[in-house]
């Protein structure tokens, strides 16, 4: 059985080494040849992002090769962009002319793509630290600006990656030069996917205490070479923007033909795309709801994903060949039993109750649980995690 992980962010990692590591323990190892496919060569730990800007970690620290990870799992890596995927002749195809892989299994994981909103000039002109390349980018934008006048830096979006790169932005400052930092969201309060407002009030303070101005009910109606206008005609002048509001579907799932709420892809309750019993979905790029809960788009859940999707390749494998066996009809009722259960999947960190670390700058952060938010510790425990997380790279 050929298995092939497409898109090799947190969620395909993880499917991969789970995979993996349950096909060696339940001695099927043999049956099953495992790839990872992605377009880049490593993986990128997101949530460190905006600390590049105030050189708190390095590229190197924060990002770890996929080749040498999928060697040490005993996974074949492919590094290869994929442009479409034929689901009845079994085959993803690839950037190279003719380029096609076979697959039994296929696990889709190609997460999400930052948006502009069709906002004009919003794309061109802004920078952004949703990939590691655009991070090292807006940094050097940063170092190349001119210090002898005041410098005006405009942050888009305040969820939690805007909140970040607001703190951060303030740490860059701190000993260079006098720089006006604005934090602009467009919903009336920062933090909006936080359901309390505890958060978004102590996160406001302690941000307006640094001199970030923050600027709510402010929508972005374009973006010119010098300056933003918002929706109410005001304008504000810039040096640099940087985007850091919304995502939207990974722009591959337009050309599939199946299940989509919303452009996400559909998933039943075992994480098969909605109609498909050989091709799951974890991560981002999935859309999943039961009883009103949706799941959140977050680095938990795409692992939680990824344990339930592996867990359900193996168990359907394993009934696929209880079947090849054909057992005389008397026993049919036996194999029956024996048939394992897909398992279902309940996510935890949800749009309605969701969890976070927000880092703040100034080696501060708060973490945000079951609508209580804590401060203590919470900078060292989410660097705690992010080192934990990179040992599996090291
Ligand atoms: C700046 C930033 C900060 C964040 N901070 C946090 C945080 O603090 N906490 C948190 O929980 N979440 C955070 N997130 C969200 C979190 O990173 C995502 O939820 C998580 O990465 C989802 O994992 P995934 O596997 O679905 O997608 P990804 O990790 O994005 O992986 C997708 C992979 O697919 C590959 N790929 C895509 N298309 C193709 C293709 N056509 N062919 C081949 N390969 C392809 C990509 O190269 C990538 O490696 C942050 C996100 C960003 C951008």
């Amino acid at each position: 059985m050929k298995v092939i992980v497409l898109g090799c962010g947190f969620g395909g990692v993880e499917v991969a080494s789970e995979l993996s590591e349950l096909s060696e323990l339940r001695k099927r190892s043999k049956e099953l040849d495992i790839f990872m496919v992605d377009r880049g060569t490593r993986l990128e730990y997101y949530a460190a992002h905006p600390e590049i800007l105030s050189e708190k970690v390095t590229p190197e620290e924060i990002s770890g090769d996929l080749n040498k990870f999928a060697s040490r799992i005993n996974v074949e890596f492919i590094n290869k962009a994929v442009v479409n995927i034929d689901f009845e002749a079994k085959k993803v195809k690839t950037e190279d002319e003719g380029g096609e892989i076979p697959y039994d299994f296929l696990i889709i994981s190609i997460g999400a793509e930052q948006t502009f909103f069709g906002i004009p000039g919003a794309e061109e002109l802004s920078h952004s630290v949703n990939s590691l390349k655009g991070a090292i980018e807006t940094k050097k934008a940063l170092d190349r600006l001119d210090y002898s006048k005041k410098i005006s830096i405009a942050v888009i979006g305040a969820g939690l990656t805007g909140v970040e790169v607001a703190g951060e932005l303030v740490d860059y400052f701190r000993d260079r030069a006098s720089a006006k930092i604005y934090l602009v969201e467009m919903m009336p309060r920062i933090l909006p996917a936080f359901p309390t407002e505890n958060i978004a009030t102590y996160v406001s303070k302690f941000l307006s205490d640094r001199s970030v101005e923050i600027l709510t009910g402010t929508a972005v109606q374009e973006v010119s070479e010098q300056e933003l206008t918002f929706k109410d005609g005001s304008k504000l002048p810039y040096d640099i923007i940087i985007w850091t509001a919304g995502i939207k579907p990974n722009g591959l799932l337009e050309k599939l033909d199946i299940p989509k709420v919303k452009g996400w892809l559909k998933v039943d309750p075992y994480l098969r795309v909605e109609g498909m019993k050989n091709v799951f979905a974890v991560g981002d790029t999935v859309y999943f709801e039961n009883e009103g809960v949706r799941s959140g788009q977050n680095v938990e859940e795409a692992e939680r994903q990824a344990k339930v999707a592996a867990e359900n390749i193996i168990r359907t494998i394993k009934n696929l060949s209880f079947k090849k066996k054909a057992l005389p009809k008397k026993y049919y009722s036996l194999y029956t039993m024996k048939e394992e259960k897909l398992r279902r999947y309940r996510p935890k960190n949800t749009v309605q109750n969701p969890r976070a670390f927000i880092s703040l700058g100034d080696d501060k952060a708060v973490m945000y649980f079951g609508g209580i938010m804590f401060k203590a510790f919470a900078y060292r425990i989410k660097k705690f995690v992010e080192r934990r997380y990179r040992r599996r790279f090291g």
